[in-house]
């Protein structure tokens, strides 16, 4: 696996690549790897002939700096895992390497990067636009992976792909999970052994809301999720929107939607979770 830091020296590796006309997938990630991220690698492998993998933990989309500073890092076992699940290239920059002088350009995705994530964390999305717009521009992959985990990050990375008439498709892929249920993330290294017992409660409160669709309403699916997490004290539910898909818009009524999807954000102690699930209506 090539390891490079500069966007000069990876500009250059693909380069070669490219000129033998070998098609670039590209995953972005902020490290301390998981199953979930090298199922990524592995659908950006199956569909292109050079997989780049990025690990940067991005200062600008973290609105808590404590949460920046707590965020887990791991590099060495990320280049062993890249390196066994066959990525190509490893792209590996600094700080000052993405960001030579501050970023100051302001986007507007509209009301799906206004909504939940975007009106929880504020600034997040816009901090999410800046590196992966600057990663994109390094790349040139012709296919990007990002996970449904963040449902509402494809949409904005795609609204942001629209606007900016970037040549790059956007492939989402499903989320993976533990066995117990619980949304694979780096952030589970964080929960103490008692938080992990919980926090898998988050994954199957909305597998059991399925059942509720489409008999029970929109606002009595919400109260269920809502209710049943919050009565378990480890866990605070800091939003549940049950929105349309595409729009990402609140849904009060099932019939107002084909594309039901539930999104959550939990804290569970100091640790923010977050999940969705699609309803069938
Ligand atoms: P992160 O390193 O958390 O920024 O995530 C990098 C990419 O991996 C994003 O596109 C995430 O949506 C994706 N990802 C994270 N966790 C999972 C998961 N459990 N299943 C699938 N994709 C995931």
């Amino acid at each position: 696996m090539e390891i490079v830091n500069s966007v000069k020296d990876l500009k250059n590796y693909l380069a070669k690549e490219k000129l033998h006309g070998q098609r670039i997938g590209f995953v972005p990630t902020m490290g301390a790897l998981h199953e979930g991220h090298l199922s990524l690698v592995r659908h950006c492998l199956a569909e292109n002939d050079i997989c780049v993998t990025s690990i940067f933990v991005n200062p600008t989309q973290f609105n808590d700096k404590n949460d920046l500073d707590a965020y887990p890092r791991t590099p060495e076992k990320d280049c062993l895992l890249l390196e066994s699940a066959g990525c190509h290239c490893l792209f590996a920059p600094s700080g000052e390497e993405m960001y030579p002088e501050p970023d100051t350009r302001v986007f507007d995705f509209g009301l799906i990067g206004k909504v939940m994530e975007g009106r929880y964390r504020p600034g997040h999305f816009n901090g999410v636009a800046q590196i992966v717009s600057k990663l994109f521009e390094a790349v040139g992959a012709d296919r990007a992976y990002f996970g449904e985990k963040d449902f509402q990050q494809i949409a904005v990375i795609r609204e942001m792909v629209r606007q900016m008439d970037m040549p790059v498709q956007i492939v989402a892929c499903p989320i993976l999970r533990e066995a117990d249920g619980l949304a694979m993330s780096s952030r589970n290294q964080r929960l103490t052994g008692e938080q992990r017992q919980k926090a898998p409660l988050i994954a199957q409160t909305l597998k059991e809301s399925l059942n509720f669709v489409p008999d029970k309403t929109v606002q009595e699916v919400r109260d269920f999720v809502v209710h049943r997490l919050n009565s378990e004290a480890l866990l605070s539910v800091e939003y549940f929107e049950i929105v349309d898909g595409y729009t990402l818009m609140p849904v009060d009524n099932w019939r107002e939607t084909t594309y039901p999807v539930g999104c959550i954000a939990v804290f569970c102690g100091k640790v923010r979770l977050i999940d969705n699930i699609m309803y069938k209506n």
